[in-house]
């Protein structure tokens, strides 16, 4: 077997995420010699020990990052912040600090005042996920064949990002690097805007009168459905992800808005050709989503 990526690796937030890399790597071996585990909520560390997803699950997060060469934060976006200010003190030097957060510009916004000096920040994001949350949610193959988008700032040691992607592919992921700016638009169209517009569409049908409400989910089996399942994402992480990528879903909210009064129009007018033109460009980006194994 190939030697640990990582000698000690801190997970900090051992829910979904954080704990389908804790199953991960105490499965396979090969991407930390000591997983430790920490998280604010009790029940959730308390679950971490009776499923035995981490060699030592400590409550105190700086005392669970002493000593070890790498941290990683899976936590909502917006408690990045305040969990490095909590644990800037006690990373040792040489440390790598990554994260899995949904938004970058915030994530570097938030951590870089706090790094010391001779700590290393590598920022990442898995594209993937599920709707659920909570340590019982983590599976260890969430990650197989998806990508993970790296946005290491400028002057990054490459030693340490080689070391995170390395976690990543062995995770089974592909990697990719890119700066804050463009992951955060990519993500506001392809994840941000979707969920919005599914949790709008929700509310939109609970707003309606009883009886058609009634209506909407006794025959929820169209389309509605699958907007269901995404709306159904945790209110914390989405909350976080709104507030902390503000410009880019505003900017994607802005083209959405104008496009679909596009075709609202369209319909108004009885424009047939433009109708279908929109029609065909779904169906076009699904063929080539499946074709490259993304569907
Ligand atoms: P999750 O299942 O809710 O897990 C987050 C864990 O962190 C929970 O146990 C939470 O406890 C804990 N936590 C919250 N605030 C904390 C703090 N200040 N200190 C320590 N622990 C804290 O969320 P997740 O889906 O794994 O998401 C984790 C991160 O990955 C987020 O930044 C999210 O944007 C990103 N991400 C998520 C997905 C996805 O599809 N879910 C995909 C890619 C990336 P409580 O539940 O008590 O708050």
């Amino acid at each position: 077997m190939a030697e640990p990526v990582f000698r000690r690796l801190c997970i900090i937030g051992i829910g979904l995420i954080g704990s389908s890399i804790a199953r991960l790597a105490r499965a396979q071996g090969d991407i930390a010699g000591v997983v430790v585990a920490t998280d604010a909520n009790a029940e959730h560390l308390e679950r971490a020990r009776e499923l035995a997803l981490a060699d030592v699950v400590e409550a105190d997060a700086a005392r669970a990052v002493a000593g070890c060469d790498a941290v990683l934060l899976a936590v909502p976006v917006g408690a990045i912040g305040p969990v490095m200010q909590r644990i800037a003190p006690h990373l040792a030097p040489g440390c790598i600090v990554t994260d899995t957060g949904s938004t970058k510009g915030s994530v570097v916004r938030d951590i870089a005042p706090h790094l010391p000096q001779g700590v290393h920040l590598v920022p990442g994001h898995p594209m993937a996920g599920t709707e659920f949350s909570g340590p019982d949610a983590g599976f260890a193959e969430l990650f197989r064949g998806r990508f993970c988008i790296l946005t290491p700032p400028e002057g990054t040691d490459p030693a340490a990002t080689g070391r995170v992607a390395e976690l990543w592919r062995r995770a089974g992921s592909m990697v990719e690097t890119m700066d804050v700016a463009t992951h955060d638009k990519v993500v506001a169209i392809v994840s941000h805007l979707p969920h919005l517009i599914a949790f709008t569409i929700c509310s939109t049908a609970d707003d309606l009168a009883q009886e058609t409400r009634e209506a909407v989910l006794k025959f929820a089996a169209s389309g509605f459905r699958d907007f269901t399942r995404i709306a159904s994402s945790d209110v914390d992480m989405w909350r976080d992800v709104f507030l902390n990528n503000r410009e880019a879903v505003l900017e994607m909210l802005a083209r959405f808005t104008e496009d679909s009064q596009a075709l609202g129009r369209a319909i108004r007018w009885g424009e047939r050709d433009f109708i279908e033109d929109r029609i065909k460009r779904g169906r076009k980006i699904r063929r080539s989503l499946i074709e490259r194994k993304q569907a």
